[in-house]
């Protein structure tokens, strides 16, 4: 497969054509921010190992019945995946209170919720990714009700699949943030899910192994990306 024009650079990743149809690559950086951009630095090898968690990951699930766009790991930084339309929704799985969520609504971090809950934003850097709801997404055509039922049936099977196997490796999965793109009209897992995109808390000691070390000045923030690698067994 050959690398063609780029045709997007994001915040942690670029995006390239390729001279397959309906493939492209991505390709991840160790770039990260947080704040919607204001607060920006390097988190040394995180881009090897969102690129590694993530395809394992979409491995796992595709296995379990979730079309996702994962074609082929090219290298440590690099794959292919399916060319999709992105649904501009943030769709976020909570199962333990923290970040945003026991903010605004009071709560201490760490409370376990009494179930998952499911909320989405509305994917527009330039107004902050505002949360919406389903009648929203509805009144603006983000998304069709069909697609949304698709999504929420898939983002909760993600979420049983991935707190089981997260578990396995002494991981608790607080909460985590999943997108979705069009292909050929079906609603398949695009962008990513690595300690950038998830709350992962190891399950005995709550130390925080994810981007959190990063928004919040931890320390240790390279340590905890290359701990869930290992943990996960890559
Ligand atoms: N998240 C993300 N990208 C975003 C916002 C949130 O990947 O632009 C993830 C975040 O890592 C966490 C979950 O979604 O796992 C819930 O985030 P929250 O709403 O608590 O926002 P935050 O406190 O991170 O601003």
């Amino acid at each position: 497969m050959k690398k063609l024009d780029m045709l997007y650079e994001g915040k942690a990743k670029k995006v390239f054509k390729t001279d397959v149809e309906d493939v492209y690559i991505v390709d991840y950086k160790d770039d990260a921010t947080a704040f919607n951009g204001l607060k920006k630095g390097t988190i040394l090898g995180k881009g090897v190992v969102n690129n590694r968690m993530s395809n394992h990951l979409f491995r796992i699930l595709e296995e379990e019945g979730v079309p996702t766009h994962y074609v082929e790991e090219l290298n440590e930084r690099e794959t292919a995946v399916k060319k999709v339309e992105i649904v501009p929704l943030e769709v976020i799985i909570r199962n333990v209170s923290a970040g945003s969520f026991a903010k605004k609504l009071g709560i201490e971090e760490g409370r376990k919720l009494l179930c998952p809950t499911l909320e989405f934003s509305y994917k527009d850097d330039a107004l902050g990714d505002p949360f919406i709801n389903d009648y929203y997404a509805l009144a603006l055509g983000l998304a069709t009700r069909e697609e949304i039922d698709r999504i929420t049936e898939l983002v909760y099977k993600i979420n049983e699949v991935l707190c089981k196997y997260f578990a396995e490796c002494g991981i608790e999965l607080i909460d985590f943030k999943v997108e979705f793109g069009r292909h050929h009209g079906q609603i398949i897992l695009a962008d990513e899910i690595s300690p950038d995109t998830c709350r992962l808390w190891d399950i005995n000691t709550h130390d925080k192994l994810d981007k959190d070390r990063f928004r919040r000045d931890l320390g240790n923030v390279e340590d905890a990306y290359q701990e869930v690698f290992k943990r996960l067994g890559l």
